[in-house]
């Protein structure tokens, strides 16, 4: 693995205005999943007075149970594109099946491919034909390798607008839900011209963590990170011990404003 980085290599991507890769530091962030009008509107405000760039919320969700809330679906991406008109912020949300490409994409400007999906590869290429800008998260035991691999099959397609996420990877420790691999961001940026974000949500799994791995992110140089946050996490239908109160967002920005400027980023 070429493991020298070139300054100035990533190129950015575009999404719905905002772009990653270049000398901001974007905060993308949201609830787990799309639950309801109120809500999601509550935390798109108060994500954006915070200084968030990106609205995420997932309205497919895979999850480990099929008994747990599934998303709303197609009402979730309805709900994502008011959002999107009232506040301004772009929308990241996951695409799990490739027959439900052409529906995301109509509502997104960036379509998420999880964890959980990153080997599979006819959704792969099939994103990657699109031509939309996707968020490649890392599968959560792949190695980087592995990831790379992955990504090549989206790039192969002639997409250039890829962004990888390190999210945690499975290792023996248990304290925390993954392992967040912080190397993975440079040595990420050494092997591809994509911007590598962070997701700490997923990798902290508890919300007090959240916030060390965030400034750990932009320690690292990553382009930015994607984090949960929810308006009363105690009701979240989907991995509310990791999401982020609105009070709790906007701490851990503040923080990461006073940072940035020892990265040379600023805001986005
Ligand atoms: C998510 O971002 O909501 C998600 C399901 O993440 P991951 O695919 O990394 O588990
Ligand atoms: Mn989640």
């Amino acid at each position: 693995m070429e493991q020298r980085r070139k300054r100035g290599w990533t190129l950015s991507v575009d999404v719905g205005g905002i772009a990653i890769g270049g000398s901001r530091f974007v905060t993308i962030a949201g609830p787990c999943a799309v639950e309801d009008r109120r809500g999601l509107f509550a935390v798109a405000r108060g994500v954006r007075r915070a200084g968030a760039a990106i609205l995420r919320g997932g309205a497919f969700k895979p999850r480990t149970n099929p008994r747990s809330f599934q998303g709303l679906g197609k009402e979730g991406l309805i709900l994502l594109r008011e959002c999107r008109r009232r506040y301004g912020l772009p929308i990241v949300t996951e695409v799990m099946d490739i027959r439900e490409i052409d529906l995301v994409a109509e509502y997104a400007d960036m379509l998420q491919i999880g964890s959980r999906n990153m080997q599979n590869f006819p959704l792969l290429r099939e994103i990657g034909r699109s031509g939309r800008p996707a968020l490649l998260k890392r599968g959560m035991a792949a190695t980087l390798e592995e990831f790379v691999g992955a990504a090549e099959y989206i790039l192969a397609e002639g997409n250039r607008n890829l962004v990888l996420c390190e999210r945690g990877i499975r290792t023996f420790e248990t304290a925390t839900r993954g392992t967040l691999d912080i190397c993975a961001v440079p040595i990420l940026k050494s092997r591809l011209r994509c911007p590598v974000i962070v997701d700490p949500s997923h990798a902290a799994g508890q919300r007090w963590l959240v916030p060390y791995l965030a400034h750990a992110a932009v320690a690292a140089g990553a382009d930015g990170i994607i984090v949960e946050v929810h308006q009363d996490p105690a009701k979240a239908l989907c991995d509310g011990p990791q999401a982020l109160t609105l009070p709790g967002f906007r701490r851990m920005m503040a923080t990461i404003r006073d940072m940035l400027p020892i990265v040379r980023k600023q805001p986005a």
